[in-house]
């Protein structure tokens, strides 16, 4: 780990005091151009009491904005101190979680996971068409059946066509075949550069999608990729777990990532990550985005600079041990509802590096998935899954309620 160490609450709170402190202020310079302010002061109090202690709720009073990718070429200077924090953090994930070369990557702290991965799409169909000059119909999204629906939105969007490959019922993994019959038909449908978003923990089951089959596959058939994973699910969790992940930057299969600090990392929304290697995020770059300095190349505009630092704090707050303790505590859990899954006969998938139990709806009567509020995979009345998403507050208390629950049902069945 050469960032990722653990630091006190009094260590953060310099750090953010002083980055604040670089920050322009509103109040001791004079500031006439800028459409920004701190929160409104009537009612957003600067000096109350309590905000002594709290340095995000400082840093969320001021309102830096960071507005454009701080990792490449200029950003506003109002806000430098502040991006300074996002600047770390990014390449704290970069290096020490996702194994990039020093300084090797882009990166910046979008809405959600469906921003990150319509910014990588978004990228990718523009260096297809300006490095290939590919025309818009040639160029295609492509992923498993159990890839989230932002990946949908981003296809249309962008105006270019979605390609889902099927999975298997059970292990829900992609086969070689299946995979090459859709490349085949998307290619005699006139396609020649592919999308692809490979899953680094699927929203339902936790799944994780091979890259290297996707290269076999695509490569056998000739034509040109880039390759994007999608881990907002599992992005703080599988890296964690699975020391020979291939979903990395390590990997030169790996174009582009998002994260979403924002679910298992418990960071407040809007704290989605986009991470890409250098060279790709110009791909996006507006030149009619004049006012703001250096160069606007996400899809955001204006974001609140409080979202960074609240990822900041939690990764520096645990360090890179006190997560790896966390994670393996919900995997400790996983494991637990799994083995008493065994026991009652039940069947269920779950991926053995993730923190997602899925079971299949057969065993499950509408009412107890509605008293454990158990996730459907849809809601329309006939859902083929229900899950459990293992996350802090799902305790192993809780869960051996629910099993004794179960367990009462299937005997009355
Ligand atoms: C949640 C999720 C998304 C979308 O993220 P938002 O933060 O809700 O926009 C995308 N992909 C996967 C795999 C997810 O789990």
């Amino acid at each position: 780990m050469k960032y990722w160490v653990k630091r006190t609450h009094a260590e953060l709170d310099r750090k953010i005091t002083e980055a604040l402190a670089r920050n322009v202020s509103y109040t001791q310079n004079v500031c006439l151009g800028v459409p920004a302010s701190t929160l409104d002061q009537h009612v957003f109090y600067e000096h109350a009491a309590f905000l002594k202690d709290a340095p995000l709720l400082r840093a969320y009073v001021q309102n830096p904005n960071h507005i454009g990718c701080h990792t490449f070429g200029d950003s506003e200077p109002f806000f430098e101190g502040t991006h300074e924090l996002e600047k770390e953090l990014i390449e704290l994930l970069c290096v020490d979680m996702f194994k990039a070369a020093d300084h090797s990557c882009d990166g910046y702290v979008a809405s959600g996971g469906t921003e990150a991965n319509i910014q990588a799409a978004w990228i990718y169909r523009n260096y297809f068409v300006s490095e290939h000059s590919a025309a818009q119909n040639q160029i295609a999204l492509l992923s498993s059946a159990d890839t989230h629906y932002s990946v949908a939105k981003a296809a249309n969007l962008l105006n270019i066509e979605m390609y889902t490959v099927p999975v298997n019922d059970n292990d829900r993994q992609i086969e070689y075949i299946q995979l090459d019959r859709t490349v085949k038909q998307a290619i005699a449908a006139g396609i020649s550069y592919f999308i692809v978003f490979c899953n680094m923990g699927t929203t339902m089951f936790g799944s994780v999608d091979s890259p290297d089959l996707y290269k076999q596959v695509l490569d056998a058939n000739d034509v040109l990729f880039k390759l994007h994973v999608d881990g907002a699910f599992g992005g703080f969790v599988y890296p964690m777990t699975d020391k020979k992940s291939q979903l990395n930057f390590a990997n030169p299969v790996v174009s582009s990532i998002t994260l979403d600090a924002h679910k298992m990392l418990q960071a407040p929304y809007g704290t989605g990550i986009f991470l890409a290697r250098k060279g790709l995020m110009q791909h996006a770059y507006t030149k009619h985005a004049s006012y703001v300095s250096g160069m606007d190349m996400t899809l955001s505009g204006s974001r609140g600079g409080v979202n960074a630092i609240a990822i900041w704090m939690i990764l520096f707050t645990y360090g890179h041990f006190g997560w790896l303790e966390k994670i393996n505590k919900l995997l400790y859990r996983t494991q637990w509802i799994c083995d008493k899954l065994d026991k009652l006969g039940v069947a269920y998938y779950c991926h053995p590096r993730m923190n997602i139990v899925t079971i299949r709806a057969a065993h499950i009567a509408p009412a107890l998935a509605d008293k454990y509020k158990l996730v459907p995979n849809n809601h329309h009345g006939d859902a083929a899954w229900y899950k459990i998403v293992v996350m802090d507050h799902v305790s192993i208390d809780q869960l051996q309620a629910f099993i004794r629950d179960l367990q009462n049902e299937l005997v009355k069945i």
